[in-house]
């Protein structure tokens, strides 16, 4: 067959892959790039221009040097038309090529590494819910790039009370677009005037939301860093004015507010399950994540307490839950969803995906309901 050639575009929001060559659509070769100002690499995100119906396959060479090489055995790559309809593809891993086939129905094909979620897809976030009188936004300060840090507070009237807010922070590492996906469903939930939980968790204590600490990050298409490089998980006891002004500006206003509960939401390249990350905490704290996790586990099957990743180690207060755990004494959760799939129960359509983070984002509100009210 004589080749087909293809045109590759990542010159947008997100946007992140090396082209190596694009002489053939049956063997195009592509390589990570990584995080503009760091060695991690692993997010992609990218158009194929090439004719409907001739099959794509993508070597990308090297990925075995990515910041999680566990993260292949298992992955399916995440394909679009439409960039609202993502569904996995067949994927293989040799131990340094992902190799990625499809055939398109349509001439422009994406492929990202989870479906994307862009700094257009936050603002829309912000603006849905700030129709509500109960919402208001502020900024709490500007990244390195000069971009505002939003943070969303939701305050209802019937708050007569004087616990500190519950607080959810996402996208520190901004490759994990799970957390964006996961804050329409909670925010949906959060303010439907006919859910009584959420009525109930708004009448006992403010809800603040920072949909996306790292703009900068996510608007390069970095899977873990802001534009100095930094990682913003590994700051909050440290960070400067120079390096992660981000976590300067939401640690200020947390310490201004206190924490009833705060949850940092991730994404967990390698693991296939919906999980909190183990933590230090004293009793009283434990009692608290045990009955949480409970709430949980009866709410969203999709959460499970039988797997979990170590990351950072059990006690580490450059990690924003660690450190709230210390600082703030509230109960301090860092939830990590798939990349993958949930192995518990698999999609072999969707695997892990946009609608099933939205859905556990609805089901977290009963959670955070059986933690503050009950
Ligand atoms: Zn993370």
């Amino acid at each position: 067959m004589a080749p087909v050639s293809a045109f590759i575009d990542s010159n947008f929001h997100g946007g992140a892959i090396t082209v190596v060559s694009t002489d053939d659509v049956r063997a195009l070769e592509l390589r990570l790039r990584p995080d503009n100002a760091s060695e991690f690499a692993q997010w992609f995100y990218f158009r194929v221009h090439a004719p409907r119906g001739v099959e794509q396959v993508l070597h990308i060479r090297g990925v075995e040097t990515a910041a999680f090489p566990k993260g292949w055995p298992d992955y399916r790559a995440c394909v679009s038309a439409d960039g609202e309809d993502w569904r996995r593809t067949e994927t293989s891993f040799d131990g340094s090529t992902l190799t990625i086939r499809h055939t398109p129905t349509t001439d422009v094909t994406a492929y990202a590494y989870f479906a994307p979620y862009s700094a257009e897809d936050t603002q829309r976030l912000i603006g849905r819910a700030a129709r509500d009188p109960r919402v208001s936004v502020d900024i709490l300060g500007m990244s390195l790039e000069n971009a505002p840090i939003h943070r969303l507070v939701v305050k209802d009237p019937t708050n007569k009370g004087g616990r500190p807010p519950l607080w959810l922070v996402s996208r520190q590492h901004p490759g994990e677009t799970m957390s964006g996906f996961f804050l329409e469903g909670f925010l949906g939930r959060l303010l439907d005037p006919t859910d009584s939980a959420a009525r109930a968790l708004l009448a006992a204590v403010d809800v603040h939301i920072v949909p996306d600490i790292n703009p900068d990050g996510s608007r390069r298409g970095n899977l873990r860093t802001n534009f100095a490089g930094a990682n913003l998980n590994r700051e909050w006891d440290r960070a400067t004015p120079e390096y992660a002004p981000e976590v300067l500006a939401v640690r200020t206003a947390l310490e201004a507010t206190g924490a009833s509960q705060l949850l940092d939401l991730h994404g967990d390249e390698a693991l296939p399950y919906v999980h909190f990350i183990p933590a230090d905490m004293p009793a009283p704290l434990l009692e608290r994540r045990a009955k949480f996790e409970g709430a949980l586990l009866v709410a969203s099957s999709d959460f499970q307490t039988e797997h979990s990743s170590t990351l950072g180690g059990p006690n580490n207060p450059r990690l924003l839950s660690h450190w709230a755990t210390r600082n703030l004494d509230c109960l301090a959760l860092t939830l990590e969803q798939p990349f993958k799939d949930n192995a518990l129960r698999p999609d072999p359509i969707y695997g892990w995906s946009p609608a099933r983070a939205r859905r556990l984002g609805v089901d977290m509100i009963s959670a955070c309901y059986v933690d503050l009210v009950k």
